[in-house]
């Protein structure tokens, strides 16, 4: 049995809903289906999840949702009449314009698009509607309660006829609706193929998978065929946003296959995502380059700083005490660096450094802006000698300078910190280095 998810993009239009059609019907072993709410339509286009946080918006504004929900009323309206369907769509928004009018908090707002979204597709592919707030459970404190849920997951094992479940979102233990991150309905999906006990947990998208680094960046960059869920994390974490990062640890346990799909070119046979690819032949060592702008190093220097018992925890402590989660932690003798995300520091930057200057009595700190993080990723490089050599001289060559060098124990990894205006050039050097 498969789960397939589409995202998107794939539930926009009445065209590329009949192209989801087709594509579960091509297959009797598809039948538990999740969606996202729907997307562009056009590029400028609003996503229906965007106009329900600026419905929710207006409600705190003025008392009451307004033109936002009239917007979303008209997508709707448009696409079951487009799609042939006799469904009263009108009571669906007049529905969901008093819920989000009675709630507090944006959640519930935000998951109606794809509340709404597998109504439709339930409706026309006569398979039954299951609602998300039913079997995908959160704790008390908002974390997600995985054996809960797996439990009330494993029921729909029963159902014969298929079943479209909403992507995005699921209940408190009082019933209020909560959502995951924003692009979470990859991880609904995963959560149900593990319930399921899928063969094959499909991701349907309107790209052919994971491209070796980013489009925007390197044109027409390959696209790859398999990778690990080691390198996935890694890749998305760093900034590969095909698959939501965390769409992993539902399926990794059972070690489910996860298959990106283009939902406008099926033939494509995507990218295979799966727990072991050691059997894989790779046409080279490196599987993915993958990065981000917006971080900030904070860099410590202490004389007989190496033999100072609990440095380095005092300074972590002030982090914690902060709340902020640190990126990665290069260290020299007397020196120690901690790379942070620019916007977990906001506002709260100098208070850090001055509890930081309190706590360990520091010789000098300096604080480092705009820092792009690189990530080069692959297995291959465990057993290989040369792969940094080869990152840093094709950097040497483009003329990019170095800030910061970190690689993983795991030897799956290298990252390297560059300065933002050096970003794209960096990652143009690395690609050319290893796939041209
Ligand atoms: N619709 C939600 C979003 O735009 C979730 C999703 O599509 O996965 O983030």
């Amino acid at each position: 049995m498969k789960v397939c998810k589409f995202g998107g993009t794939s539930m926009a239009t009445a065209k590329s809903i009949r192209q989801v059609e087709k594509i579960i019907r091509s297959d009797p072993e598809r039948k538990y289906v999740v969606v996202s709410a729907p997307g562009k339509r056009f590029k400028g286009d609003i996503k229906v999840t965007d106009l329900l946080y600026q419905a929710d918006a207006e409600k705190a504004h003025y008392g009451c949702a307004g033109p936002a929900i009239e917007e979303i009323r008209d997508r709707f309206v448009t696409l079951v009449a487009e799609l042939g369907l006799d469904m009263d769509m009108d009571r669906y928004i007049d529905e969901v314009e008093a819920g989000i009018n009675a709630s507090s908090g944006s959640d519930y707002a935000a998951s109606r698009g794809e509340y709404l979204s597998a109504i439709v597709l339930s409706e026309l592919l006569g398979f039954d509607f299951v609602d998300a707030a039913d079997i995908i459970k959160f704790k008390h404190d908002g974390s997600f309660d995985a054996d809960n849920t797996n439990d009330l997951v494993q029921e729909l094992k029963k159902n014969t006829k298929g079943i479209v479940i909403p992507g995005f979102y699921g209940s408190m233990p009082d019933g209020s609706i909560k959502t995951f991150s924003r692009g979470g309905s990859d991880v609904s999906g995963a959560i149900i193929a593990r319930g399921v006990g899928a063969a094959i947990y499909e991701n349907w998208t309107d790209v052919n998978g994971f491209m070796v680094t980013d489009p925007n960046v390197v044109q027409n960059p390959k696209q790859m065929e398999v990778l690990s869920y080691e390198e996935l994390r890694e890749l998305s974490y760093m900034g590969a946003s095909v698959l939501h990062p965390d769409s992993i640890f539902p399926v990794r346990e059972d070690g489910i296959p996860i298959n990106i799909r283009n939902t406008f070119e099926p033939e494509n046979k995507g990218t295979m995502i799966l727990p072991d690819i050691s059997g894989y032949p790779k046409s080279s060592i490196v599987t993915g380059i993958a990065g981000r702008k917006g971080n900030t190093t904070i860099s410590l220097k202490k004389a007989m700083m190496n033999s100072e018992l609990g440095f380095g925890r005092k300074v972590l402590s002030v982090l914690e005490r902060h709340g902020i989660s640190f990126e990665h932690m290069p260290t020299g003798i007397d020196t120690m660096s901690i790379v942070i995300t620019e916007k977990v520091l906001n506002g709260v930057e100098s208070q850090v450094i001055e509890d930081i200057k309190g706590k360990v009595n520091p010789d000098s700190i300096e604080v480092i802006h705009n820092l792009a993080l690189i990530a080069v990723v692959g297995h291959g490089m465990a057993n290989q000698m040369g792969t940094a050599a080869r990152i840093f001289v094709a950097l040497y060559q483009a003329g990019v300078n170095i800030r910061m060098i970190d690689q993983g124990s795991s030897e799956m990894n290298i990252i390297i910190g560059v300065e933002e205006k050096d970003y794209e050039k960096a990652i143009k050097a690395i690609y050319s280095a290893f796939f041209e």
